[in-house]
């Protein structure tokens, strides 16, 4: 029967769902800041490269942190454990949406009445 299937299929799915605290939403950019004046790496035309969280909010709004280097592996993780959520979510709801048909079982009991 396809809805037991699509049952079975959803529990593995909530089984694995990949749970952690370390979740971050956003984009992870690199930006290179230079200085106008009174900087000597600036001057040598290097600048500095610095990293910005940037997370958008339903109707545009955005916001942005910096993320010092040493975070920097520790964000792209978190920014990895929320993209694996979010589609293990996406993965249940589209199973959902299966489970919202009426099966074929239901359409003949319906035919009979
Ligand atoms: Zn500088």
């Amino acid at each position: 029967m396809i809805r037991e299937q699509t049952l079975r299929a959803r529990q593995k799915l909530v089984s694995k769902l990949p749970v952690s605290g370390e979740l971050l939403r956003g984009s992870l950019l690199e930006r290179t800041v230079r200085h106008s004046k009174d900087c000597p790496k600036c001057a040598r035309g290097e600048g500095h490269h610095v990293f910005v969280l940037t997370v958008t909010y339903p109707g545009g709004r955005t916001r942005q942190f910096s993320v010092r280097r040493e975070r920097v592996d520790e964000v792209r993780r978190s920014l990895a454990n929320y993209q694996k959520l979010k589609e293990a979510i996406e993965a249940i709801c589209e199973l959902n949406h299966d489970l919202l048909r009426p099966d074929a079982a239901a359409k003949r009991r319906s035919k009979k009445t």
